[in-house]
């Protein structure tokens, strides 16, 4: 840009001085044609009247001066679009390094989310048999006791737990073990209703949440858990049986005082033989 300016500015300055020079050599042609016709041309430019010598000079001077100014605007107006054009360049390209760092940004904000989502997940799930862990149990028993206090569903606790587990463990290994509570879990996650909700509250106890109005109903519930593991063959540990403790909710009830019932429940469904369900 800088060079088409001085290129300009210097086009402008030679139409000046042909100017200049146009202007003395008409002035000179109109003296010698007009008013010295016996003179030569020559004559007439090298020895002027003084009076026209000034005339002329005076003209001239006053011609380069007015195209010395254009071409200094000219110049000034060349430099500010050479400017403006940069100031534009820059602006687009800052532009385009922002739209780029936005996307940046939000990929990195959606990464953020999905980690946060994921240790959100980790932090509430069993790490061996990957349903609820007993964190979460809380949290929703309590949220469903509020929810019961004011709109009744039949909130309903089942607590289960394998008969003689430790036996599984001392006969096969606890590798063994640990496959039979992967196995079960997922017997149980298959069997339940998809409204239910299915945690691991301890080593090998397990927790259902449901919602029953029907006291048959939710003994029906219960009896169909109990069977499915009983009647299920665990590849390396053959048949296994849990025992049931079931409880309902009463009102003036809370997460202890629930959870209290179902386990005693448990309790003397192990004391009367296991492989069973108790109601209280
Ligand atoms: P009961 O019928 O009275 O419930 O007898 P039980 O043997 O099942 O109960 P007990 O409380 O005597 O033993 C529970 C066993 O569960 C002992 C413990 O080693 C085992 N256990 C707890 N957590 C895990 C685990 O994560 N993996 C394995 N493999 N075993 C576990
Ligand atoms: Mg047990
Ligand atoms: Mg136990």
């Amino acid at each position: 840009m800088k060079v088409l300016s001085r290129t300009s500015s210097h086009i402008a300055t030679a139409v000046g001085l042909g100017a200049a020079a146009l202007f003395w050599a008409l002035d000179l042609f109109v003296e010698c044609r007009y008013f010295h016709p016996n003179s030569t041309c020559l004559d007439l430019l090298l020895h002027p009247e003084p009076g026209r010598m000034w005339v002329r000079l005076l003209a001239s001077g006053l011609l380069l001066l007015l195209i010395i100014q254009n071409t200094i605007l000219l110049r000034h107006r060349e430099e500010a679009e050479a400017k403006d054009a940069h100031s534009r360049f820059l602006l687009e390209e800052l532009t385009i390094g922002l739209g780029q760092k936005n996307e940046a940004l939000h990929h990195e904000i959606a990464r953020r989310k999905t980690m946060e989502k994921a240790l959100q997940d980790l932090a509430v799930t069993d790490q061996l048999t990957g349903i609820y862990n007993r964190r979460k149990f809380d949290e929703l028993l309590n949220l469903q006791i509020r929810q019961e206090t004011r709109y009744p569903r039949g909130l309903a606790l089942l607590m289960m737990d394998i008969d003689h587990f430790k036996n599984v463990n001392d006969r096969l290994g606890h590798a063994v073990g640990d496959e039979v509570l992967k196995e079960l879990s997922q017997l149980i996650n298959a069997t339940k209703r998809d409204a239910d909700d299915f945690f691991r509250v301890g080593g090998e106890e397990f927790c259902l949440i449901t919602f029953c109005f029907n006291g048959g109903n939710l003994e029906t519930t219960a009896e169909k858990l109990r069977s499915t593991v009983e009647n299920h063959d665990f590849p390396k540990a053959g048949h296994l049986t849990i025992s049931i403790g079931v409880t309902r909710f009463k009102p003036d009830d809370d997460h202890e005082s629930l959870f209290k019932r179902a386990d005693d429940a448990l309790y003397e469904a192990k004391q009367t033989g296991r492989n069973r369900v108790v109601i209280a």
